[in-house]
């Protein structure tokens, strides 16, 4: 027979520890004769910690167990946190496995649950003429705050409630009050508030609270709390059903709209990605503690085969690209690579990784794109990892966003790796600031790639010319002149000083200062090629300083 250990996230609230407890014990004793062992910790803020609850089964004698999550819906807990309490636990303890259950809701049990807190508040009162407002925990996790919508929508479902809408209390929208004021506007006269919450804590606390303050500013409503779920029987025998699915090997987890794992618009970021830290914003003061346990947890390679990563490799060197690039550089099969990315890097890859070269495209603006676009996917298809490996910053000039969404488009998982961009690395290798206190409190990156007056230009030239900041231009060696000459035109003094920074961070660096009336000149007949930006503004003329010399060029 197989223990179980039930899993709780903790929480500030004595009640809830006690109702924890007592669901807890509840379990035990409707178990008795099908599962071996019961019991319950906390992997946070609460006691029994998780590790007492472990420890105490595998001095029983116990190697095996299933670890039950309660949680009703699966996210930053149930997915990331729990996980990695218990990996600590098998360290802890040689021989010991566990299997994972999932998640309680949903499920009928839970629903009727709901319907019973309902029927409660109402005390009579006729569902017909009554809007539920199903308020849940909220989450960073779009697939966490689906589910709350999903189980909204089944309390719905034949029951002859008027309505039942979703609204979360914490990180998801619509709020408390968004969500009342919804069923407002709708023509509810009653409605019923009720959390989706297991036990109490703060966060039932605070939906009590904005119902009341709501109500109190809307005194036409009839407005009612449900209590929450609670310590019941029906619960606990909802644990008992998932610890038997867990014993059968039945987990029937739902991973198909799980931002982590597939390409979700607004959520690209987290494909692939280990679950991250969350941070409540809104939490109590304190908040939660969890950043030791993230540490550990996910030791597998943030890019899964078939997986793309646009990655920023900075401005050239090959130490200027993030920790995160290099890394999922490691885990490479195929690198994409941009003539202006740190060749550097291509030496450190393993054997046998497969370089691509996208400045080998075919040529013109798109033809080279769609190219590169198509190739990404085609490896990601077959099974690859793919680090598309970029110059600088991916979303600064580097048409990062269209394989983003050429990926998206294709049901690839992709996910991008910001890097240090020219725009501002190029300057501060030359030992110029972008900004600095009473000099320049602003600095603009333009594109210097169309000149002032080209009929697709999205540039207000006029507005830089006005404006007294730095400017940094960038793709603009064929484009200077005019470029110099339209912000003159438009204000800028004749004497600005410029500075133009060519292969920035190569052993070939080097760095041109001129007035902005005559960088044209100086700069062609020095024969100043791309890559190169110009660096425009007063902090421009700081270049001459022995900062220079520091630097080592
Ligand atoms: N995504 C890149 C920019 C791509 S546009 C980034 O964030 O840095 C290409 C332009 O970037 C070049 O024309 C040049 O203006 C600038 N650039 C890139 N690398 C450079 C370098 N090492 N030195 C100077 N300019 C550079």
């Amino acid at each position: 027979m197989t223990a179980l250990v039930i899993v709780g996230h903790g929480t500030r609230s004595a009640e809830g520890v006690a109702q924890f407890a007592a669901l807890v014990e509840r379990v035990r004793t409707r178990a008795s004769d099908t599962v071996g062992d019961v019991e319950g910790g906390f992997i946070e803020l609460s006691r029994p910690p998780l590790t007492d609850a472990v420890g105490a089964l595998v001095d029983r004698g116990h190697q095996a167990l299933v670890a039950l999550p309660l949680v009703l819906t699966a996210a930053g807990h149930g997915k990331g946190d729990i996980p990695a309490a218990l990996a600590r636990e098998e360290q802890r303890h040689p021989g010991l496995s566990y299997a994972y259950g999932r998640p309680l809701g949903p499920h009928p049990t839970l629903q009727t649950a709901l319907a019973e807190r309902i029927d409660a508040a109402l005390a009579g009162a006729d569902r017909a003429g009554t809007w539920v407002a199903l308020i849940g925990r909220g989450s960073t996790d779009p697939d966490a705050n689906a589910e709350v919508a999903k189980v909204a929508r089944l309390l719905w479902e034949g029951r002859g409630y008027a309505g039942v809408e979703p609204g979360f209390i914490s990180l998801a929208e619509p709020s408390v009050p968004a969500v009342l004021d919804r069923l407002r506007r709708l023509g509810a006269r009653r409605i019923v508030v009720a959390p989706y919450f297991l036990f109490a804590g703060v966060l039932p606390d605070r939906i009590r609270a904005q119902a009341r303050e709501f109500a109190a500013a809307h005194p036409e409503l009839d407005l009612r709390v449900a209590d929450l779920i609670g310590d019941c029987d029906a619960l606990a025998d909802l644990v008992l059903e998932r610890h038997a699915e867990a014993v059968r090997g039945d987990i029937r987890m739902n991973c198909d709209t799980c931002a982590y794992r597939v390409s979700m618009p607004g959520f690209v970021d987290k494909v692939g990605r280990p679950q991250t830290p969350h941070d409540h914003p809104d939490d109590p003061v304190g908040g939660h503690s969890h950043q030791h346990q993230h540490q550990h947890q996910h030791p597998e390679p943030a890019l899964r085969p078939g997986a793309v990563a646009i990655v920023g490799g900075g401005p050239g060197p090959a130490d200027l690209i993030t920790v995160r690039g290099r890394a999922l550089l490691e885990v490479a099969d195929v690198v994409v690579v941009d003539r202006l990315a740190p060749q550097g890097l291509l030496a450190g890859l393993r054997p046998g990784v497969r370089v691509v070269d996208a400045a080998k495209s075919p040529r013109g603006p798109s033809v080279g794109q769609d190219a590169i676009n198509t190739a990404l996917v085609r490896h990601a298809r077959a099974g690859r990892r793919v680090v598309r490996l970029k110059g600088g910053d991916p979303y600064v000039f580097g048409r990062g966003h269209e394989e983003v969404l050429a990926c998206v488009a294709a049901g690839v998982p992709v996910t991008v790796v910001p890097g240090v961009t020219s725009a501002v690395a190029a300057a501060a290798l030359a030992g110029v600031p972008v900004t600095h206190r009473a000099t320049a409190h602003e600095f603009t990156v333009v594109s210097g790639h169309l000149p002032p007056g080209h009929p697709d230009s999205l540039v207000d030239w006029a507005a830089l010319g006005r404006a007294r900041g730095t400017l940094v231009v960038l793709m603009g060696v064929e484009t200077i002149g005019a470029v110099a000459a339209e912000l003159i035109a438009h204000g800028r003094a004749p004497d600005t000083p410029v500075l133009a920074v060519q292969d920035a961070g190569h052993p070939g660096q080097r760095s041109l200062p001129a007035r902005l009336d005559e960088i044209a000149v100086v700069a062609a007949r020095a024969g100043v090629g791309p890559p190169a930006v110009f660096v425009v503004g007063p902090v421009a003329a700081f270049a001459a300083e022995p900062v220079l010399a520091a630097s080592g060029h």
